[in-house]
């Protein structure tokens, strides 16, 4: 065992206990990556090429656009990536040390040599070591030895070279606790584990793409042939219509082809999603919902069940006891006398089986057995006086399969057994009754009044342990095998009160077309009195025992669970089946975990949920969302979350791909009408590259809105790409390319086409930026206060105002930008035009949507 100072001076020593990562990209990389695009290249080509053919200017101020594009590019990245890798450490693995005789709870990557670790089930291994106690341990060891049966351990020495897998009493890095519980002390950290000799240098985990971005790099690759295909028409044709060939007839054509194709390919519309998923993480992490993997923020969206664990999640966890049954009667808690033996037996049993302790009021263990102790020192018992009092020689870890515990003690006159567990279980285990401080056989009028009493209980809403015990005649291990032949002892009620804040979070669940479900390991009857009160349960047939589905086919069982609110006395087999026939009728899925046990149904739900305090590491790996506050409130914050920001991400998407639709339409239509072209190639880039990334990263910033829960969830696979969306887009797009047409005719007609390009390109950027006050939502929302609650995207529009209004008015800049000088009702008419977009829009969407009200 370390003190805190030697486990300081050992870190300095042998450094921190992690897996060397695979190099990071530095910036720099990141910044010349955002050149790696195809026609990002071209054009650098294309503006090289018209600037040794004499548009040197021109070809300055391409570059300057791209670079500058490519700075905001790396920005974005840089940030993205921050805000995942905080994340990463706020889920980061921990690991319970034992340094200056006091338990501490460490990450993992702080444990070191010689350190003294401490194990219970659903714990990782955080580093190799040898064990210096062991209660029943088994460890799963599949990831270094392939083998797929946990390993029971001890403390047998295995013979020097054996196979890993043979190594008793050693334990290894990577490996996971599925029973018991031990303590060992470290002997190889970090790359010197045995995983770490294994493993060669582990690259930064790529993050896998989202459904979205799949989505939307699938259609930008098809979006990207149709527009190429475009602007090579377009090129031919201008050539042709130049009437005759020569250099720069082509180069002028070649240019301005690839601007149209730069501007218009939306390519960054995956790095959005990226960028927007990733701010909205950081959001619902300060909610207290961590995400742990970025399809889960999507997934969120669609969520349509979610099955949610009783005790800690809908409840408080804070059980404190309210009744005691003993000697065949109802005790309150503020009537127990501890003078009768069989009462003060009870409690010191309630105390001795059990592994929480509470040392001056730090609570620790399952608020189960907490509530059982803090109830011994309301009588004056010192709980780890009494352990040391009767020791505990052998021990069962409670598990919720099992769902019972024992442990024997030394009680000086002989050994007992003590088993406490739940009433259903114990009781089918029970031959003798201790009453008034006899024994004798136990009747079936005894075990009645118990069932009795468990129901009167359980109405209540009350969480109810049965104790039984049996005396030893000799110091022996004991099996499960012996938790059998008990004398009944008594029952203990607990009440654990729902949370404050569950009955309303269930309610706007129901609202938003989700079903919440419960799904615990009490007793029915319990689960059902606190399902009711909360509202998740309406009539009492909504709730059965896991058991029942055991008999069911998989066909049978979707029929079956959409007529189930509350399932009891689950098992984990009994989870992952729910979620599968949820998931079998088209649905997606939530569900929450926190044993060890529970690890692959919160693989196999949509949506894997944690609990951040109670749960224990396997369970929060296997999940892609970590709730700090164990709260089922935060799931549905969370999903709020998830909705908003697949409504913003939709919304930054359709400002993007409207407005190139409409400079698209805008060079469709002057071709068509046999006019000169109605941009300069760097119009394109300018409004492409710089006025109109921000906004789109505005509008995927958006402050939430309550309006998400109102609706159904989104479909499971719906495509963002719905027919109602691109109609959105085509309209939208429509009224930006009229617009901008009517300024460049009114241009053309007055002063022929460098002022038709002047007044196009400043309509059609400034129109752009107006627009992105239209996409905030899909209804209007111009007169309501929603029009100025984000500060980015105004933020956004000013700069952009800034840099146009800079391009049209400043006379130094004109050349460079292929612009002419604006009178002052030219200016008017460009403002105007551009600011038409918001009321015709508008009411296209009020047309569309209704109103706002
Ligand atoms: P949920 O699944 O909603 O978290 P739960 O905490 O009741 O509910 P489990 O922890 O699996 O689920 O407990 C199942 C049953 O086992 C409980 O109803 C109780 O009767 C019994 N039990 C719980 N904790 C202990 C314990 N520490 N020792 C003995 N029996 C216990």
């Amino acid at each position: 065992m370390l003190t805190s100072e030697q486990a300081r001076k050992n870190q300095e020593k042998y450094g921190f206990n992690e897996l060397v990562e695979g190099k990071k990209k530095t910036p720099v990389q990141i910044f010349l990556e955002q050149f790696k695009d195809f026609l990002v290249i071209i054009l650098i080509i294309a503006a090289i090429a018209s600037g040794f053919l004499g548009d040197i200017e021109s070809a300055v101020v391409i570059f300057i656009v791209i670079t500058i594009n490519a700075i905001l590019g790396t920005v974005q990245t840089l940030k993205a990536e921050q805000s995942l890798n905080s994340l990463k450490t706020l889920s980061a693995p921990t690991a319970k040390v034992i340094r200056d005789n006091n338990m501490y709870e460490i990450p993992s990557r702080e444990v070191t040599i010689g350190d003294r670790v401490i194990l219970e089930a659903g714990d990782y291994v955080p580093a190799d070591g040898t064990l210096i106690e062991c209660a029943s341990l088994k460890v799963d060891e599949s990831m270094l030895t392939g083998e797929s049966l946990a390993a029971e351990k001890s403390l047998e020495e295995a013979p020097a070279g054996a196979p890993l897998g043979d190594q008793t009493n050693k334990v290894f890095s990577g490996s996971f606790v599925t029973y018991g519980r031990a303590g060992y002390e470290v002997t190889g950290i970090g790359m010197e584990t045995e995983v770490g000799k294994i493993a060669t240098l582990i690259h930064s985990a790529q993050e896998k793409r989202t459904p979205l971005q799949v989505n939307l790099d699938d259609f930008g690759k098809k979006l990207s042939i149709v527009i190429l295909i475009f602007c090579g028409i377009l090129m031919g044709v201008s050539i042709y219509k130049a009437g005759h060939f020569d250099k720069n007839v082509f180069a002028d054509a070649f240019l301005f082809a690839v601007a149209l194709a730069v501007a218009a390919i939306p390519e960054a519309l995956s790095s959005i999603v990226t960028i927007v998923l990733s701010f909205g993480t950081q959001k619902m992490a300060k909610e207290n919902a961590i995400i742990r993997k970025l399809q889960a923020v999507e997934g969120l969206g669609s969520v349509s069940i979610i099955c949610s664990d009783k005790t800690g999640t809908l409840t408080q966890n804070k059980m404190t006891v309210e009744d005691y049954y003993v000697d065949n009667q109802r005790v309150t808690v503020d009537k127990i006398d501890i003078k009768q033996p069989d009462q003060k037996f009870l409690l010191h049993s309630s105390m001795l089986c059990n592994d929480s302790t509470n040392v001056g009021g730090k609570e620790i263990g399952d608020p189960t057995e907490t509530a059982l102790i803090n109830l011994g020192s309301n009588f004056g018992y010192e709980t780890l006086e009494l352990r040391q009092k009767y020791k505990r020689v052998y021990e069962i870890p409670f598990d919720s399969d099992r769902k019972l515990m024992s442990t024997t003690h030394d009680l000086k006159e002989g050994y007992a057994m003590l088993t406490k567990g739940a009433v259903d279980v114990l009781i089918n285990r029970l031959t003798k009754i201790k009453i008034n401080n006899e024994v004798r056989e136990i009747t079936s009028e005894d075990l009645k009044k118990i069932e009795e009493m468990n129901r009167e209980f359980s109405e209540d809403g009350l969480r109810v342990l049965a104790f039984g015990y049996k005396e030893l005649t000799e110091k022996k291990p004991i099996s499960v095998e012996d938790e059998a032949d008990l004398t009944f002892l008594g029952l203990i009620a607990m009440m654990d009160p729902p949370r404050g804040e569950s009955k309303d979070a269930v309610a706007e669940c129901i609202a938003a077309g989700i079903k919440p479900v419960m799904i615990t390991g009490d007793h029915k009857i319990t689960a059902a009195a606190i399902a009711k009160r909360i509202g998740i349960l309406k009539d009492k047939s909504e709730a059965v025992e896991g058991a029942v589905i055991e008999s069911m086919s998989d066909e049978e069982l979707q029929e079956f669970v959409p007529k189930i609110s509350v399932y009891a006395r689950v098992s984990p087999e009994h989870k992952i089946r729910i979620v599968r026939a949820w998931q079998d009728r088209g649905n997606i899925v939530a569900m929450t975990g926190d044993g060890v046990n529970d690890a692959p149904a919160l693989k196999q739900a949509d949506i894997g949920v944690a609990m951040g305090i109670t749960g224990t590491e396997v369970s929060k790996d296997a999940a892609s969302m970590i709730l700090t506050d164990d709260n089922f409130a935060t799931i549905i914050k969370a999903v709020k979350n998830g909705r908003n920001i697949y409504a913003n991400i939709k919304h930054s998407i359709q400002f993007l791909l409207s407005g190139n639709f409409g400079a698209i339409l805008a060079v469709l239509a002057a071709s068509l009408a046999s006019l000169p072209v109605p941009f300069a190639p760097v119009h394109l880039l300018f409004i492409n590259l710089l006025t109109d990334s921000l906004p789109a990263i505005a509008l995927g910033l958006e402050p939430h809105s309550n309006e998400v829960m109102k609706e159904k969830p989104r479909p499971k696979g719906e495509s963002i790409l719905t027919g109602n969306f691109l109609l959105s887009i085509g309209l939208e797009g429509f009224v930006i390319g009229l617009m901008t047409m009517v300024a460049f005719m009114i241009g053309y007609k007055t002063d022929g086409a460098l002022l038709a390009q002047t007044m196009a390109f400043g309509t059609l950027c400034m129109g752009r930026l107006v627009h992105g006050f239209n996409c905030k939502a899909n209804k209007p929302v111009i007169f309501t206060k929603r029009f100025f609650d984000n500060w980015y995207l105004i933020g956004a529009f000013a700069l952009g105002l800034l840099l146009i209004v800079a391009v049209l008015v400043i006379s130094d800049l004109h050349n460079m930008f292929k612009v002419q000088t604006l009178n002052l009702s030219q200016l008017g008419i460009v403002f105007g035009l551009a600011l038409l977009n918001l009321p015709i829009i508008q009411l296209l969407k009020r047309l569309r949507y209704g109103s706002n009200n």
